[in-house]
């Protein structure tokens, strides 16, 4: 999957290629290619942006170098997507439904954000990372880049993305490792019996308790099963009869 990012900021993604970004990048699955935004001003300064018509504070960024950066990426089938506070909120269903297509440009906004003419010409679809505004889009493109990219085939096993938390709408169960005893704190009996199918009616028993517990919003009642339900009514009972002494 190719990753085509404008920005004016590219120092910003330097170190973005650690971990399983980078081996992803090392083996291919991904490419992210920056575009520096001001590499495209035709002005003497290379000046990006200016005041505001109409008034008002901070500087927007200018239609015609931005528009000159897009262009230098020719793909018309690319998928143009505006980082913005404005955008539709990221969620699981967007991150997997952007990991499908094969080419996304990227554009980060900076100071008052960009003049609404290249937003309306080159721009598909508008994201945000959430109800606050940040000082550019070079983070929030950071975060849409390293969730879509877990769901590129290869790039994690699938039965890590398959399991977490919100790929089936529920949080995932607690996790543990070595030491099997930290500071008197044991690993619960059942993950190290062995037993695989008492493991995974813990695991998810333990994923509708912290769903319940953490995000109840999540739980889609009418789509539950009726073990799940039977299991979610015991944890519920379980949680009234502690909190209740
Ligand atoms: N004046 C704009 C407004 O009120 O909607 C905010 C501009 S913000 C200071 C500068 C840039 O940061 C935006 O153009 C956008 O690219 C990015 N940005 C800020 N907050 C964001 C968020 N929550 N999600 C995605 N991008 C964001």
């Amino acid at each position: 999957m190719k990753f085509d990012i404008l920005t004016l900021f590219p120092e910003c993604f330097q170190n973005f290629n650690s971990s399983i970004i980078g081996r992803a990048m090392e083996k291919d699955l991904i490419s992210i290619n920056l575009i520096n935004i001001r590499d495209f001003s035709k002005d003497k300064h290379k000046k990006v942006d200016d005041t505001p018509y109409g008034g008002g504070a901070g500087m927007v960024m200018k239609p015609d170098v931005v528009y000159d950066a897009y262009k230098s990426i020719n793909d018309k089938n690319a998928k143009v997507i505006y980082m913005s506070p404005q955008g539709k909120k990221l969620n699981q269903k967007i991150v997997e439904d952007l990991s499908k297509q094969s080419h996304l440009i990227i554009l980060c906004g900076h100071y008052e954000g960009i003049d609404q003419r290249i937003i309306d010409e080159i721009v598909d679809e508008e994201i945000s990372i959430g109800d606050y505004v940040l000082t550019g889009g070079e983070l929030p493109a950071m975060v849409l880049i390293d969730s879509v990219s877990r769901y590129v085939e290869g790039v994690l096993k699938t039965e890590s993305v398959k399991e977490e938390s919100f790929s089936q709408g529920f949080l995932e169960y607690p996790q543990y490792t070595r030491p099997e005893k930290f500071l008197d704190k044991k690993v619960p009996e059942v993950l190290i019996s062995g037993h695989h199918k008492n493991i995974d009616e813990w695991r998810k028993r333990e994923s509708l308790k912290n769903t319940y517990l953490k995000r109840e919003d999540l739980l889609d009642m009418e789509n539950l099963s009726d073990k799940d339900k039977k299991i979610l009514e015991e944890i519920k009972s379980h949680v009234n009869r502690e909190n209740n002494g």
